[in-house]
């Protein structure tokens, strides 16, 4: 990493990290496994499997994982090699808050749970949709040689206000998610309880 980016990441380290612990409650938990253990173990893409679910008032208004089209065929094995299946899934969290626009249900003010740390475009459409809180499984490596960049955007975007409102928060649980599927079971251990 170079020095400037280095400084760039901690200078983003600071602004971004939470300015108080917070705690998740059990509902926090709930949401989030259902995220991770259930709507994420939807999809059908073999290496990420990311799961979204957005609440107002503890009810679960929008599910979304990451797949394709609705009606697109995602048994065609060449829409699932790199780089080609980047131009046909579709990210859980514009999934997600699509799923709810189809229906006329409002995003604005709920929250967001999601098993994985959004890329700079989700994290776009999430701030438009007028998410107010974003629950994330956990803090993403900021410095990652390869993403790094990558997340520092995508915080910025959640975070800028330059009119002193529309900040999307961002809450880190802690939360060891399952991406790859819960076949590699370690479930038991690694949900925090819910009674700590
Ligand atoms: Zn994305």
């Amino acid at each position: 990493m170079t020095e400037a980016l280095s400084q760039v990441a901690d200078r983003a380290r600071r602004r971004l990290m939470p300015s108080k612990s917070y705690k998740p409650t059990k509902w926090d938990l709930r949401f989030m496994r259902i995220a991770d253990m259930e709507v994420a173990q939807w999809s059908k893409d073999q290496s990420s499997k990311v799961g979204a679910v957005i609440v107002k008032d503890r009810r679960i208004i929008s599910t979304g994982y990451n797949g394709l089209p609705r009606g697109c065929d995602d048994d065609v094995p060449e829409r699932h090699e790199r780089p080609e299946k980047y131009e046909w899934f579709i990210h859980a969290e514009p999934n997600c808050i699509i799923n709810a626009a189809r229906e006329g249900v409002s995003t604005l003010g709920a929250d967001m749970y999601l098993n994985w740390y959004p890329c700079h475009i989700c994290a776009g459409y999430i701030k438009q949709a007028g998410i107010r809180r974003l629950f994330v499984d956990q803090e993403p490596e900021w410095e990652h040689h390869k993403w790094g960049k990558g997340f520092i955007r995508a915080k910025t975007i959640l975070e800028e206000e330059k009119d002193g409102q529309h900040k999307v928060e961002v809450v880190y649980m802690n939360y060891d998610a399952h991406r790859q599927g819960i076949i590699q079971d370690k479930t038991s251990q690694s949900i925090p309880n819910e009674k700590s």
